[in-house]
């Protein structure tokens, strides 16, 4: 091990990435390789953009660093301008940090402080599901439901969270029960987990439109999120939606929540805001929220020294604009279309591929050793990576994880190109990638 970077892996360095460009990246193996889930759905506009660039460099000329105690600085003005025009679902305000996890630990204290200016001091519990992941840090890790990422940590987290079932029909629903039943029953979980804590000590549900790295780009059923904007609006909870991963344009609209006919009252953004050309998170604030502490303290009871950082914003602002200017959701909705048909068509008939799902581009494939009982690959086999090392080999990068059921057993593996991905590289992805599953379960020991 030459490297003195603490990787991920200690016992394994990873080959240098090099340079990207489009949705290619080149590595110190001589490999160029599609960049099919754009690290953690993180590249929506692939790499090297010449706008984004320029833009960052532009910024970088003018001033990089100014404190926000001072100062505030055009980039961000202008991004929050950008991405709250219209207020949409009545989000009128933008606080920006440096990653998903800070802007979760953000919403998180923003709620706190809402409850608190409000005169409901004692509104210090947070309801969140399992299988879920809000980030590493150790309050946002605490509202996560991932069990493989708490275990660890259990005893130094936080016990003002709880969490109940996700929404996750392919394994949650039961033969006996209609989609409405089913959703019904996870209402009345969510109720009676208000009823045990007492409704006036929550102070928020937080939930991912569409459950990310964990469960595998789980959608939920149509009806689940009113129903639980219903709990919560009469509770006086706040519901916070984590759209770290699945928002800003990922599954074909511009936030999550909007296919679900709900607006949250605190969003969590990250990966897709800056496309990773930044390290870059942020929420978007209900006016209502806002207004409440206006009118009360008059401060957010919170800061970081990077918050709001010009050049990350001014790469934001490139990369939202992009968006909105080249009319990339349109290409999200049609090339989603297209990687679901197509994955459908080589993985839909497969005995070890129990579901594919996803919304956008942003879709999963779980394992499976049996399609009819649903038991899932023995954990030590690591199906996962295997299939992550065979794409590679192929020239496809994807985004893979195991503990899809409980935290231990359980594997399914992300594809989320960037928004500019032509139907021929869809073509591409999908050989390359249904080549892999193939042979990374045509590698397995024999059972
Ligand atoms: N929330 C969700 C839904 C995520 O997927 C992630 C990261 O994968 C986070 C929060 C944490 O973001 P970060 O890794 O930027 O801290």
């Amino acid at each position: 091990m030459r490297s003195r970077l603490l990787q991920r892996n200690l016992r394994a360095d990873p080959p240098l990435a090099l340079s990207g460009e489009g949705i290619f990246i080149r590595d110190s193996n001589g490999k160029t390789v599609i960049d099919g889930s754009g690290g953690a759905a993180v590249a929506c506009l692939g790499h090297g953009h010449p706008r984004v660039l320029a833009a960052m460099r532009a910024q970088e000329e003018k001033l990089c660093y100014a404190h926000t105690a001072l100062y505030s600085c055009e980039s961000a003005e202008q991004l929050a301008d950008l991405v709250l025009e219209g207020e949409p679902g009545g989000l009128s305000h933008l606080y920006l940090c440096s990653s998903g996890s800070e802007a979760t630990e953000a919403a998180l204290k923003l709620a706190r402080q809402f409850h608190v200016e409000h005169g409901q001091p004692q509104r210090s519990r947070f309801i969140a599901r399992r299988q879920s992941y809000h980030g590493n840090t150790l309050g946002a890790l605490a509202a996560s439901g991932n069990a493989m990422r708490r275990a660890l940590y259990m005893p130094i987290l936080a016990d003002a969270f709880s969490h109940v079932s996700p929404c996750y029909a392919y394994r949650d629903r039961s033969d006996e029960e209609t989609d409405d039943e089913y959703v019904a029953r996870l209402a009345a979980e969510l109720e009676a987990e208000f009823q045990r804590l007492g409704p006036q000590n929550v102070a928020a549900f937080i939930a991912e439109p569409v459950v990310g790295a964990t469960l595998g780009c789980v959608t939920a059923l149509p009806g689940y999120f009113k129903a639980m904007r219903a709990i919560c609006d009469r509770h006086g909870a706040l519901l916070i939606l984590d759209e770290v991963m699945c928002g800003m344009g990922r599954t074909g609209t511009m936030h999550a929540w909007e296919q679900e006919g709900v607006a949250p009252d605190i969003q969590v953004v990250a990966k897709g805001l800056g496309g990773g050309y930044q390290p870059i998170g942020g929420i978007l604030i209900a006016g209502h929220v806002v207004a409440a502490i206006r009118d009360g303290s008059g401060a957010f009871m919170h800061g970081h020294t990077y918050q709001a950082h010009p050049v990350a914003a001014a790469a934001a602002l490139a990369v939202q604009r992009v968006i909105r200017e080249e009319k990339l959701l349109d290409n999200v909705t049609a090339m989603g279309a297209l990687l679901e048909k197509r994955l459908t068509e080589r993985l839909g008939n497969h005995r070890h591929v129990g579901d594919i799902r996803g919304r956008g581009l942003f879709w999963a494939v779980e394992f499976v050793t049996d399609r009819a009982t649903k038991a899932p690959f023995d954990p030590s086999l690591q199906l996962h990576e295997r299939v992550k090392m065979q794409a590679y080999e192929r020239g496809l990068a994807c985004y893979p994880m195991g503990g899809t059921l409980d935290g231990r057993r359980g594997n399914h593996v992300i594809l989320a190109p960037p928004y500019i991905v032509t139907a021929e590289q869809v073509e591409t992805i999908v050989h390359r990638f249904g080549d892999a599953v193939e042979a990374a379960l045509g590698g397995l020991p024999p059972a």
